[in-house]
């Protein structure tokens, strides 16, 4: 009989990037240290803010380190997240808090310095922003780390792995991914975690598989279990039955069939079998996807989400960065076109002064609303914009555009910035696109009055869907209501097509709903439809299936689903239609050799926006 430390148990999380990893596992202990609250003498004090000083310095030390390491083995890439850190270790507030509850409480270091951390993270409390949650957590770690230097522990590095393993964790520090050496890691499990943390991020831009948030894995594994990372599925089984093991063993080849099936074809262009050509292009977080981006066939940038420029330092970037980024998107798309979106921040995504807390931030001060208050920020994009446009073929657009007076006001700004360029004799764009996002029900409803005022429009089905449907995005305890297939979803998209052929301006669609072949289809049927943005990975699995359908049935399909009532019997259509176009398995299904193919996946695929 098996002990109860080997039964094979699965573990559901969030899937952060694709693939299977099968392997042992390492369990990298970064538990949170334990720290007691002890009285010193007055005597005392001085000897343990110099001990929390020496703790800094060390600390500030080993990510030098690190940091020296991996610019080393890995380039400039990704560093900027180390910097981010040893910052941290420079907070003034963090330090000053942590001195002055030594000095007041006469307490030991490590007890102040945890109540100085837990005061600076109530800041975050209530904020809604994804992204800005795991910033949280890049404190926390820094924090600990001082932590465990004050109480000597060891650190161990990921540099030193000897052997292939799937790292099982509590959370990844980016100081211990940045190290990681890609033949020694076949993939992540983490207890913590959403899509856009760290981990995600960087086990994806290393193609590594990875699932996050499981919550208690490392209570569960043990060191050299066997594991299966499912990162498609966002599943992970430790010590599977051989069954398991085989089926697995069976997906994992099917998963790198597909993906290396899907490569082959991943310059054809994107045409239906009766000719219908779209163009395929990527979504981006930041300029070095670029390169993700056209090894998976993208024929441009549709989308770069400047936020994460923003997001990544202290202070806001000056106009200099801003250049040198965007100039590095536009030199590296040589045959097509990248939009750059400006700022997309706002509401509690800023993290400023407490008293800036929205209660809507998702109806706040979001996006181009944002920037027309702040001029200063706002310029000095645009002037990055303007100014790499003139070394590659870039386009600018507006995000949560609600009304005209907007995108006038900011086109206003626009000419200004231009004029500045020109009498400081810099080069820059003069002629550069721009475009509105419509991704509000109040730009759906008002796109001839826009088109007037843009040069294109790109449909924004991320937030469309939250604002049509009044669902928040990132509210789990709604997220089953958040359907890209209800039937007002469906015609508030076909509208702004219609309305965009009539008016004749082109028309994109940037959301995530583009990056599912079943919802490209629907989207091509819908009209004239000149791109599609996605994110890298679904680029290869997209054309394919563009490249296999007729346009025709795309409109026959898309006209039905439009007359039909409700999201079951859409689904139900679509259950039985796809099949018949495109007989072989979709992609997704290499998801099902193990889950089974249902079209209902598709709805639960939409939640997870
Ligand atoms: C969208 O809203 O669909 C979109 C593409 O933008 P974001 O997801 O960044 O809000
Ligand atoms: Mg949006």
């Amino acid at each position: 009989m098996k002990s109860e430390k080997n039964k094979s148990s699965e573990l559901k999380g969030i899937s952060a990037s694709a693939g299977i990893a099968i392997g042992r596992v390492y369990i990298l202990d970064r538990a949170n240290p334990c720290i007691l609250q002890h009285s010193i003498a007055d005597s005392h004090i001085k000897e343990e803010i110099n001990r929390f000083k020496r703790a800094l310095e060390k600390s500030k030390l080993q990510l030098k380190e690190v940091r020296e390491k991996a610019r080393k083995d890995i380039g400039a890439k990704h560093l900027y997240i180390l910097d981010a850190h040893i910052m941290i270790l420079e907070d003034a507030t963090l330090i000053e808090n942590t001195i002055n509850i030594i000095k007041g409480q006469n307490v030991n270091a490590e007890w102040a310095l945890k109540e100085s951390l837990e005061s600076f993270l109530k800041k975050f409390e209530g904020i809604g922003d994804e992204y800005l949650r795991g910033r949280k957590k890049d404190i926390e770690q820094v924090v600990y780390r001082v932590l465990r230097n004050m109480m000597g522990y060891h650190m161990e590095s990921l540099a030193d792995l000897e052997e292939p393993v799937i790292i099982v964790a509590h959370d990844l520090t980016p100081s211990d991914t940045i190290q990681i050496k890609r033949e020694r890691v076949l993939g992540f499990a983490t207890d913590a975690g959403g899509k856009t943390s760290h981990t995600g991020i960087m086990a994806s831009a290393f193609e590594i598989p990875a699932v996050v948030g499981l919550k208690n894995i490392t209570e569960k594994a043990k060191n050299g279990d066997s594991i299966i990372v499912d990162g498609i599925d966002g599943t992970v089984i430790i010590n599977p039955t051989a069954d398991i093991f085989q089926s697995f063993l069976k997906k994992q080849q099917k998963f790198k069939y597909h993906e290396n099936e899907l490569l082959k074809t991943k310059d054809l262009p994107a045409i239906t079998k009766d000719g219908r050509r779209v163009t395929l292009l990527s979504n981006i977080e930041y300029s070095d996807e670029v390169d993700l981006a056209i090894r998976y066939g993208a024929e441009g940038i549709g989308l770069y989400r400047t936020e994460y420029l923003y997001l990544k330092r202290d202070g806001l970037p000056a106009e200099e960065e801003h250049f040198l980024d965007y100039k590095k998107v536009a030199s590296s798309i040589t045959d097509g076109y990248s939009i750059i979106r400006t700022l997309d921040l706002g509401g509690d995504k800023f993290i400023s002064e407490p008293g800036d807390k929205e209660a809507n931030p998702a109806l706040g001060l979001r996006g181009i609303r944002l920037c027309l208050k702040r001029l200063d920020i706002f310029k000095t994009q645009l002037k990055g914009i303007l100014r790499a446009g003139h070394y590659g073929k870039l386009k600018l657009m507006y995000p949560m555009i609600s009304g005209i007076d907007e995108v006038r006001e900011a086109n206003h700004i626009l000419e200004e910035v231009k004029g500045e360029l020109k009498l400081k004799g810099i080069p820059f764009a003069t002629d550069i696109e721009v475009g509105a996002m419509i991704e509000t029900p109040s730009a759906s409803i008002i796109t001839d009055l826009l088109a007037e005022e843009v040069d294109f429009f790109s449909i924004g089905t991320n937030d469309l869907i939250q604002y049509t449907l009044a669902i928040d995005r990132i509210n789990e305890q709604v997220a089953y209501l958040y359907q890209p297939l209800h039937p007002s979803v469906l015609r508030i998209i076909k509208g702004i097509i219609s309305s965009a052929e009539k008016n004749g301006i082109p028309v994109s669609v940037c959301g995530m709903m583009g990056g599912d072949p079943v919802y490209t289809l629907i989207l091509l049927g819908m009209g004239n439809i000149e791109s599609i943005s996605m994110d890298p990975h679904s680029i290869p699995r997209v054309k394919k299936f563009v490249r296999q359908i007729k346009y025709e049935d795309a409109v026959r399909i898309a006209g039905e689903i439009l007359s039909l009532k409700s999201i079951e019997k859409i689904k139900e259509y679509l259950n039985n239609e796809i099949p018949k176009i495109y007989p072989e398995d979709l992609d997704s299904q290499i998801s099902n050799q193990v889950t089974g193919r249902e079209i209902k996946s598709y709805g639960v695929k939409a939640q997870g926006f």
